[in-house]
């Protein structure tokens, strides 16, 4: 039997909620999310349940890291189904703030993680991560977690949380968890239902790249240069298909790298259409 969540609206509430269940001792788990949960999300879930005694998540689409007003309006909302999901995934608690409650008239505060926003995502994405930092604070502060965790499928932002958690000495300990893929490998996103049938296919070569790049280091290559190319490779034989950007960066600082010689990651984003999907892997020489 599951216990339907009790869900929250406002900081206020949350925040009184959060107190009580520190007073009584337990440990908070969290797992800020967007909504439009599936299999990706509920492994975060999954994992900080087993990790705490009471799981909050958090459902908030946030304007703040939109950087496209037809993303944002066009964002996928199942609250139903996501309310259902968090109650089978264990989850106690709810918070899903409004917009109007998280940034009411007056509001001018942001928070920036510079160096390690400045490429990949962040290039192309101007006020995207500063958006995230920002309502990633404000969750914090409201939820007050023992640990919060987020997927490696957004490698860039699971960096730059961590970073602000160092830089701000917030008391939260932050965890990674692996990508979770559909069978023939695509990363799950809640954006990939926007893709039609033929584009679904084409997204394929987002993992087809990442693999083959993959498959190169276990032979030995440790040139970035081609490993790049052999992955470029696999996008451009799609034609529709529009690379934004395809990097190797070192795992931590983000600094792109010329030679494999220690644990890197390989990220791109890709459109199709007007979707625009992200993915990486890691490689470790
Ligand atoms: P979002 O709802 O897109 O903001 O994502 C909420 C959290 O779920 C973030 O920490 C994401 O990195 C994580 N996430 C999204 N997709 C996946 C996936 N396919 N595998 C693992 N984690 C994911």
């Amino acid at each position: 039997m599951t216990k339907d969540p009790v869900v929250f609206d406002n900081p206020r509430a949350m925040r009184a909620h959060a107190a009580d269940l520190r007073r009584q001792g337990l440990r908070i788990g969290f797992v800020p999310t967007m909504g439009a949960l599936h299999q990706g999300h509920l492994s975060l879930l999954d994992y900080t349940r087993e990790h705490c005694d009471h799981l909050v998540v958090s459902i908030f689409v946030n304007p703040l890291q939109f950087d496209r007003e037809d993303d944002l309006s066009g964002y996928p909302r199942t609250w139903e189904a996501d309310l259902a999901a968090c109650a089978g995934h264990g989850a106690e608690t709810i918070y899903a703030p409004t917009p109007a409650v998280m940034y009411p008239e007056g509001y001018q505060t942001k928070v920036s993680v510079t160096e390690l926003t400045r490429g990949l995502c962040g290039a192309g994405r101007p006020g995207h991560f500063d958006g995230v930092a920002t309502v990633v604070l404000k969750l914090f502060n409201t939820v007050s977690p023992h640990l919060a965790v987020f997927g490696r499928k957004d490698y860039q932002q699971l960096r730059m949380i961590q970073r602000m958690v160092i830089d701000l000495d917030l008391p939260v300990e932050v965890k990674g968890r692996p990508i979770v893929r559909e069978p023939d490998g695509l990363a799950m996103s809640s954006r990939n239902t926007h893709l039609s049938p033929q584009e679904r296919e084409q997204a394929l070569c987002l993992y087809r790249a990442l693999t083959r790049a993959e498959s190169l280091v276990r032979q030995g290559r440790r040139d970035v240069a081609a490993l790049k190319q052999a992955a470029q490779d696999e996008v451009a034989a799609v034609a529709p298909a529009r690379l934004e950007y395809l990097e190797v960066v070192d795992q931590h600082s983000l600094e792109p790298l010329a030679v494999l010689h220690r644990p890197a990651v390989m990220a791109l984003a890709v459109w199709l259409g007007q979707t625009r999907l992200i993915d990486n892997m890691e490689l470790n020489p």
